[in-house]
């Protein structure tokens, strides 16, 4: 009310502010210690493969299970950490982790790779393709159980030496993804001479398909691209039954999304999507 208007305002706004910089010095300081409270964990979310008739891969998806907050999604402080430098070792749990599950997954022969997403803080490290290495002769990872998901905005600029170690690992056997595809504006020419196995097709692409025909020759035109590259793809972001009839005759077989199945825990995964074709997924 009137009372409270001029000044007050001004103050109101500051005290916001304040407080919103002390959640984000609390946020700071629980992130440095859930690492060893052990408060991460891993979701799983399945890619079906619609001409295959079964699940192929799954994508590691971190959280957190805050103590206060409750669970906190990679959106919420993924950026911090990568802010702190603490993503580097947020990024080796998740490393160590995924190869530890996908080494499981192999002897209980549940023929599916493990996608991780790697961020770009993570990437500069010098030292991230040993810690890469270490972990999978740590757990025994046969390298073809693995896939790592590069953004397009972080793939169009790689350095030299990453180039060559993308090289070498998909050589060996480890998958390269691009993620997010469709949103970095690139040069798309640059796509040709990209060290990658397939094309993470991204969700804002798909997302008006079945409503708009601009939104499905977009889509197409793009899909259409990756296609004619002779790239391998995936679509994400998949929520009704339409989209994947529509990208069923634009070619697309490969599908992740909340239709198909929400990321889930290891133990509900496993049981769901062990051993199981596509018809079973969508049910
Ligand atoms: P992303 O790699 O593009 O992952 C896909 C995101 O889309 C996930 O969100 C997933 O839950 C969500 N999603 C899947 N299907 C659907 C759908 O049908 N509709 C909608 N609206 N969303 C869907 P999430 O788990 O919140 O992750 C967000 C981003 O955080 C990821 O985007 C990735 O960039 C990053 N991230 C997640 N896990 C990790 C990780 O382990 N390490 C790193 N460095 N980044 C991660
Ligand atoms: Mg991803
Ligand atoms: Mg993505
Ligand atoms: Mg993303």
């Amino acid at each position: 009310d009137a009372k409270h208007s001029g000044r007050g305002q001004v103050r109101l706004y500051s005290e916001d502010l304040a407080l919103r910089l002390a959640g984000r010095a609390e946020l700071e300081r629980d992130l440095r210690l859930a690492l060893e409270r052990d408060e991460f964990l891993l979701e799983f979310q399945p890619q079906v493969d619609f001409v295959a008739g079964r699940v192929v891969s799954a994508e590691a998806l971190v959280r957190w299970e805050h103590p206060r907050r409750g669970l906190l999604m990679p959106d919420s402080f993924v950026a911090l950490a990568e802010e702190t430098g603490l993503i580097v070792e947020l990024g080796d749990w998740i490393l160590n982790r995924v190869c530890h599950t996908a080494s499981r997954w192999a002897r209980s022969g549940v023929d599916q790779r493990i996608s991780i997403n790697i961020s770009r803080r993570e990437l500069a490290q010098p030292d991230f393709f040993d810690r890469l290495n270490r972990a999978m002769q740590r757990h025994a990872t046969p390298p073809e159980m693995l896939e790592l998901e590069l953004t397009e905005t972080l793939m169009m600029k790689l350095r030299g030496d990453t180039y060559k170690a993308l090289v070498g690992l998909r050589t060996r056997g480890v998958r390269v993804a691009i993620d997010d595809f469709g949103t970095g504006f690139s040069n798309l020419a640059q796509l040709r001479d990209l060290p990658i196995d397939r094309v993470k097709i991204d969700r804002s692409l798909v997302r008006d398909i079945a409503i708009s025909v601009e939104a499905r020759t977009i889509c197409s035109a793009i899909v259409g691209l990756v296609r004619g590259l002779g790239l391998a793809m995936v679509v994400e972001g998949i929520e009704s039954e339409e989209q994947i009839e529509l990208l069923r005759v634009m070619g697309c077989s490969v599908f992740q999304g909340f239709h198909l199945s929400r990321p889930v825990r290891e133990a509900v995964y496993l049981e769901r999507f062990g051993v199981m074709d596509a018809a079973e997924a969508r049910a």
